[in-house]
């Protein structure tokens, strides 16, 4: 049966049909003044908008004319100036760590908790400059974990959190902070929060899971959990604006590559190739079988 629509009724359909969509421009327009004059919003935006792609790592570049030479790892470990922490192990579903896995950690008495050793002093130092900036005190709400304690957390706060054995926490390398009147999601409303989102990567911690990053770390943005990688590694990730597991992905084994005054080579044998001479090294493993050599030159 064909329904006969009478052209007055058809007109007054399209005006009110062009009311609605004028209506809806309105709320639209007001949603998004709404969202864009918080300052929260704009800087995760920002932070969204100005990511780019996993192989475009800035000024981070192979290395020429590097005089390399073959050493036995053994040996390489008994210098004096390498030191050998645990800032570069990745940890996720993926590359898990084991259960009985003990890292190097050290008890700061005055907040309570356990961070891994080689984090100390950048947290100090980060915390510091917080400080300076907005007067805040940087608290720590949660950082080294066990895998026993781990699962607790697990159970507890259910898909929130990390499965046993795939959590940094386990490491002693993430810290999860906060300051007053701002804990989890909203630490990124206050000033300070800001300030550790930004500049976190100078004092060699990134933000694990940016806002960007949930295609590449399945984790959803968490402006709180910071994560010690050292530096210039945090620089150069916090920077050219890549998750952690691009930044270890992008390291072709055997390879050399310089920033600034820094030769990083990722290698997985034995028998190991370093510049012939430098300043100082760091030897981290980074649990995904190979180790990564910082050389400061
Ligand atoms: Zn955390």
């Amino acid at each position: 049966m064909k329904i006969k629509v009478k052209n007055s009724t058809r007109k007054k359909m399209g005006k009110i049909a062009k009311i609605l969509v004028v209506l809806w421009a309105f709320v639209f327009l007001i949603i998004g003044f709404e969202l864009f004059s918080k300052n929260e919003i704009k800087f995760v935006a920002k932070d969204y908008f100005l990511r780019v792609s996993s192989r475009e790592i800035g000024s981070i570049e192979k290395a020429k004319h590097l005089d390399i030479k073959k050493v036995s790892l053994e040996e390489f470990l008994c210098n004096n100036n390498v030191t050998v922490d645990e800032s570069l192990l990745l940890v996720n579903e993926k590359y898990k760590i084991n259960e009985n896995y003990v890292p190097q950690v050290i008890y700061l008495e005055e907040r309570d908790v356990e961070i891994n050793r080689c984090a100390k002093d950048a947290f100090d130092e980060l915390s510091k400059a917080l400080f300076e900036k907005t007067g805040e005190t940087l608290f720590i709400s949660s950082a080294y974990r066990d895998y026993d304690k781990q699962k607790e957390v697990k159970e507890e706060e259910g898909k929130i959190a990390q499965n046993p054995g795939c959590s940094e926490h386990q490491t002693g390398l993430a810290i999860d902070v906060f300051v007053k009147n701002f804990a989890g999601k909203s630490f990124i409303k206050s000033q300070s929060g800001q300030f550790v989102n930004e500049k976190c990567g100078d004092y060699g911690f990134i933000i694990r899971y940016p806002v960007f990053g949930e295609g590449k770390t399945g984790i959803s943005y968490e402006p709180w959990h910071l994560r010690y990688v050292g530096l210039p590694h945090s620089q150069i990730i916090s920077n050219s604006k890549i998750t952690f597991e691009d930044y270890i992905n992008f390291f072709e084994l055997g390879d050399f590559y310089t920033y600034e005054n820094y030769v990083i080579t990722r290698q997985n044998t034995n028998n190991i190739f370093v510049p012939e001479s430098y300043e100082s090294a760091v030897v981290s493993e980074d649990n995904t079988g190979a180790i990564i050599i910082t050389f400061k030159m």
